[in-house]
């Protein structure tokens, strides 16, 4: 897979050149200039192989005429105290390529000092799919999601936004802050992409050794084991314990939930989630699978 990315970095012509701006007020200004579709992937950097696959699909949704616009922010309100925002990978001229050769128009990097002014004092908070899964684990974490995005989608007004569902939470929190506060957003949800060994793609992949490397893709196994269960209890007690018995990893939640609402789920009549954070040496990774409704 990475050979093959690389190669299409060299060979794909995409854009000659990507436009950056980095001020929240040159963003506005360039978007005020815009004619025809905006297709925003709101990004924190260190790009890879499914950002990529974001991009593409939000250039086949901006068709020839639209635009693509990609943040690139590392954004601090959604890393807690003791967390890694300081060390977050980081990869600005390498993101820049990775841009171009998806054909991306507009890339939006601005520093937390343009995004946030020193006495910031409204946040933007979802208060119900918010206190499951990550927002359990993580206090803030989504206040932090949801006020970056949504002044995101003021600065740069998309009439599409792109998401992975490898934050499935982070989604349809998403969606429902559209919702609530009546932007009017197209929020489309990419398929979760995956190393050939199931691994799901993320930045934070950088942090594993090679030994936690090897052992991460028994993560995504857990959770497609534990989905062949025909019960709730059943589901979840053969998820958490697959993912016990990985050498290594001290798991944070895996928990089954309902596909949109996040609460936990009861029996398998509508569409859920089977939802994990693990902790892998220095990394804490998560992964989600569908689980479509049984009869
Ligand atoms: P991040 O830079 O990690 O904040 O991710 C930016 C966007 O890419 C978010 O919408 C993520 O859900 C999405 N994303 C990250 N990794 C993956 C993946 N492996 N598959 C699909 N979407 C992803």
């Amino acid at each position: 897979m990475r050979g093959y990315f690389n190669s299409l970095l060299g060979a794909f012509p995409g854009r000659e050149v990507v436009k950056v701006v980095k001020s929240p007020e040159a963003a506005r200004d360039v978007r005020t200039r815009t004619r025809g579709r905006v297709v925003l992937v709101p990004t924190m950097g260190a790009l890879h192989e499914a950002h990529a696959a974001l991009f593409r699909r939000a250039r086949k949704l901006a068709g020839e005429k639209g635009k693509v616009i990609v943040s690139l922010f590392v954004n601090p309100l959604q890393f807690g105290p003791r967390e890694d925002y300081a060390g977050y990978p980081r990869s600005p001229v390498r993101d820049l390529e990775i841009c171009r050769a998806c054909g991306v128009d507009l890339a939006f990097a601005p520093t937390a000092r343009q995004m946030y002014r020193s006495d910031r004092s409204v946040f933007v908070d979802e208060i119900s799919l918010s206190r499951h899964l990550c927002g359990a684990s993580r206090p803030g974490h989504f206040s932090g999601v949801c006020t970056v995005v949504a002044k995101l989608f003021l600065i740069l007004r998309p009439d599409i936004a792109v998401f992975g569902e490898k934050d499935w939470q982070q989604l349809c929190i998403i969606r429902k802050m559209v919702k609530d506060l009546s932007f009017s957003i197209r929020v489309v949800g990419h398929p979760t992409i995956r190393e050939a060994d199931g691994l799901a793609i993320s930045s934070r992949n950088k942090y594993l050794t090679s030994e936690e490397r090897a052992v991460a893709p028994r993560i995504y196994s857990a959770l497609r084991a534990a989905i062949e269960r025909r019960r709730v209890r059943e589901i979840v007690r053969t998820g958490r314990r697959l993912i016990e018995e990985i050498p290594g990893a001290k798991l944070d939640y895996l928990e089954l939930v309902e596909a949109e609402t996040i609460e936990p789920a009861r029996d398998l009549r509508r569409p859920a989630r089977l939802a994990a954070a693990v902790f892998l040496g220095k990394a804490r990774l998560i992964d989600n699978v569908a689980v479509p409704p049984r009869a």
